[in-house]
């Protein structure tokens, strides 16, 4: 079809360009020349996309489609089931985790998962967008790989609302005396107090200061650059393991190859 003809298409469609600055989540081969993008778009949210021409030579998006790359981006968006048509894509920044260690790829693979696996089609969150941002700025550049991705995931799940509970008894709502040690119930998602622990189907016995660092680190003054105490980074992650895996009902793919530490500024 050439262009005078698609344009032609495309009105009879009554396709309606958004524009948006974009993040990359995922490409698929389509066609020999055609991918299907899926895009965390800043504007309309996850975006699934047709990007004709994507995969030859010369085409129209000269890397803007690759993995995790920030672009702008021109979306037709079809009024029915099928895919959008991705039309732009102009590259803003590449993701160059991979010229520094395999850790800050997998560590950038991680979060391209979690946003497939946490957003919606079109449903909208510019602060998740933001944050994303943020956090592949500290993946891609210096930044401590392991804290990073832990304040992503606390700050995504509250921004989604999706936040573990932190403060009182996720069953009954009573407070929650503070000991050395306190119970994380999987099934109502938080801790529990000593009365409500015996009816919860899963809980885990988690130390005090973990749950002080999880509400340290989704609260909405957390900031990046940050740093998880290295004496409490393997209890955190389990804990956060185990509850992204209940709130998205499966194991993230990337989750075994997240960051086994945290790192010191000598040993980067
Ligand atoms: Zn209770």
């Amino acid at each position: 079809m050439d262009l005078a003809a698609f344009q032609t298409f495309q009105a009879s469609l009554h396709l309606a360009a958004e524009q948006s600055t974009a993040i990359v989540l995922r490409t698929i081969e389509f066609s020999e020349t055609s991918l299907i993008v899926t895009l965390l778009t800043r504007e309309f949210g996850r975006v699934s996309a047709m990007a004709k021409g994507a995969r030859r030579p010369k085409g129209p998006f000269e890397g803007a489609l690759d993995l995790l790359a920030v672009c702008r981006v021109v979306v037709l968006r079809k009024s029915s089931d099928s895919l959008d048509l991705l039309t732009e894509a102009k590259l803003h920044r590449r993701f160059r985790g991979g010229e520094r260690s395999l850790e800050r790829v997998y560590g950038g693979y991680y979060i391209a998962e979690m946003l497939r696996l946490l957003t919606d089609d079109h449903d909208p969150h510019p602060n998740v967008y933001d944050l994303t941002i943020r956090t592949l700025q500290q993946i891609d550049g210096i930044g401590e790989v392991a804290s990073s991705l832990t304040y992503f995931d606390a700050q995504i799940l509250r921004m989604l609302g999706h936040s573990p509970g932190t403060d009182r008894c996720t069953d009954c709502g009573s407070k929650v005396m503070g000991s050395s040690r306190i119970a994380f119930s999987l099934s109502s998602g938080g801790i529990v107090c000593n009365q409500c622990r015996g009816r919860q189907r899963q809980t885990i016995s988690v130390r005090g200061r973990v749950i002080d660092e999880i509400k340290r680190l989704q609260s909405t003054d957390a900031e990046l650059p940050t740093k998880v105490p290295a004496e409490l980074y393997v209890e955190l992650r389990a804990i956060l393991n185990r509850y992204i895996q209940t709130v998205v009902g499966s194991v993230p793919r990337m989750q075994p190859f997240l960051p086994s530490v945290t790192r010191t500024e000598t040993n980067v």
